[in-house]
C-alpha cells in the first residue's frame, strides 16, 4: 500500500503545544490523545518504513484488530486518526534538539519546530552494523522479535543469532513454532540464566553453533539461507526461512539528543510514571524508554498516558498518577 505521507514544503513556524518525534503506535497514539484534548500537535516522523511497526509485514495481536494486517496500515490508520483531531504530521528526520529553552527547540533537516512539550518516540531500531541482506529482507524473514513473529514460521528451520538472555529466551520461544531452531552463538557462552542456558542447549529442537558469527543473509524475496563464519575461519551456508537477529539488539534512537537527557544502561531513556523524563515538559515513550515490553499495544498505551500528562501539566492541573507512597 502506498503510504500518503503528508510532506510539509515548509515547515510551519509557530510554536506548538506539544511536539512528538517520531509516528509509530506510541507516537502516533500520544497525537491522537493531544490533539484529542485541544493541544495544538504536530508529529515529525522521519518515514513510516523505518519504524519497528512500519517495516513489520503482518500484525495479528492488536487488540480490536482481528486477522492479520501489516504494520503499515495499523500505523497509517493511528495517524489518520490522529489528523482527524487536528495533529498534524510532517515527514522529516529531527537531528538535533534544543530541550532546556522555552519553547523547546527540535532541529530537522527540513527546519525547525518549537513546542511547549515534546514527546520522544523514536523507538529503538537504531542498530549499526547489519550484515548484508539484513536491511533488504527485514520483516520478509529477517526479524528482532519471535514473539511477535515466531508463528509466521511454523514448521520451517530458522536461525538464532546472538548470546544474550534476550536470544536465548526468543529461540525457547521458537521451539514452540519452527521444526528447528539454529542457535548461532558468536560467543562461546552465553550471557543467560544457566537454566535457560540448559533448557536451550538440551532442547531436542535446538542446534547450537558455538563461536560462529552471522556474515550474511541470503534471499530473493524472502530469507532463504544464512551464511556465517566457523570459529576455524571457514564459511558456511545453512537453509533457513527466518533468522531472528538479538547480536547488538533494538538500540533506542537518542542520537539527536546530544547527551541533553542522561540515559540508562543500552541507552535507552529514563522516564517516570508518567513517562516524563529528567528535563520537565520533556517525555518519552515506546521502545525507547527503559523498562518497557515491545509490542505496539504497549507502545500505544505510553503515548496515550504521556499525551493526557502533558495536557495537565500544560493547563496547570494536578498529576495524572496518583503517588501511591504518600
Ligand atoms: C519485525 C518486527 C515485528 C513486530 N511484530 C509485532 C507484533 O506482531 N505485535 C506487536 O505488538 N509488536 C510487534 N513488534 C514490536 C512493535 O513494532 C514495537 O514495539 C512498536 O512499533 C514500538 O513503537 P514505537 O512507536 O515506540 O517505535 P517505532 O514503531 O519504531 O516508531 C518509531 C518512529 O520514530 C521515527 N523516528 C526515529 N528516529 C527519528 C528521528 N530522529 N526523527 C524523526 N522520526 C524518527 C521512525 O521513523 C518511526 O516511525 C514488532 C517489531 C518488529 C521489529
Amino acid at each position: 500500500m502506498e503510504w500518503e505521507f503528508q510532506v510539509t514544503p515548509s515547515v510551519p513556524e509557530e510554536v506548538y503545544d506539544v511536539a512528538i518525534i517520531g509516528g509509530g503506535p506510541a507516537g502516533a497514539t500520544a497525537a491522537i490523545y493531544a490533539a484529542r484534548a485541544n493541544l495544538k500537535t504536530i508529529v515529525i516522523d522521519k518515514g513510516i518504513a523505518n519504524g519497528a511497526l512500519g517495516i513489520t509485514s503482518r500484525i495479528a495481536n492488536y487488540p480490536g484488530v482481528p486477522g492479520e494486517i501489516s504494520g503499515e496500515e495499523l500505523v497509517r490508520r493511528m495517524r489518520q486518526q490522529a489528523e482527524s483531531f487536528g495533529a498534524v504530521f510532517v515527514q522529516d528526520r529531527i537531528q538535533a534538539t534544543d530541550l532546556l529553552s522555552d519553547p523547546k527547540v527540535l532541529f530537522g533537516n527540513a527546519g525547525t519546530y518549537t513546542a511547549k512539550a515534546v514527546i520522544i518516540a523514536t523507538g529503538s531500531m537504531g542498530r549499526g552494523n547489519r550484515v548484508p541482506g539484513e536491511d533488504r529482507l527485514l520483516g520478509r524473514g529477517v526479524s528482532y522479535c519471535a514473539t511477535c513473529d515466531a508463528a509466521f514460521f511454523r514448521d520451517q528451520e530458522v536461525a538464532v543469532a546472538g548470546s544474550s538472555e534476550e536470544a536465548v529466551e526468543e529461540a525457547l520461544f521458537l521451539t514452540g513454532f519452527a521444526s528447528r531452531v539454529h542457535f548461532l552463538s558468536p560467543k562461546r557462552e552465553l550471557h543467560a540464566d544457566p537454566e535457560l542456558v540448559k533448557e536451550l542447549t538440551e532442547h531436542p529442537k535446538v542446534t547450537t553453533y558455538w563461536g560462529v558469527t552471522l556474515r550474511e543473509v541470503i534471499g530473493e524475496d524472502k530469507v532463504e539461507a544464512v551464511r556465517y563464519r566457523t570459529p576455524i575461519g571457514t564459511e558456511e551456508t545453512l537453509p533457513v526461512a527466518g533468522v531472528f537477529i538479538y547480536l547488538q539488539g533494538g538500540h533506542p534512537i537518542t542520537d539527536f539528543l546530544a547527551g541533553q537527557i542522561s540515559l540508562g544502561e543500552g541507552g535507552c531513556i529514563l522516564v517516570d510514571s508518567e513517562y516524563q523524563t529528567a528535563i520537565p515538559g520533556v517525555y518519552a515513550v515506546g521502545d525507547v524508554i527503559c523498562h518497557h515490553v515491545k509490542q505496539a499495544v504497549v507502545a500505544a498505551a505510553e503515548g496515550a498516558i504521556a499525551a493526557m500528562a502533558v495536557e495537565k501539566q500544560l493547563r496547570g492541573r494536578k498529576k495524572l498518577v496518583v503517588d501511591w507512597s504518600k
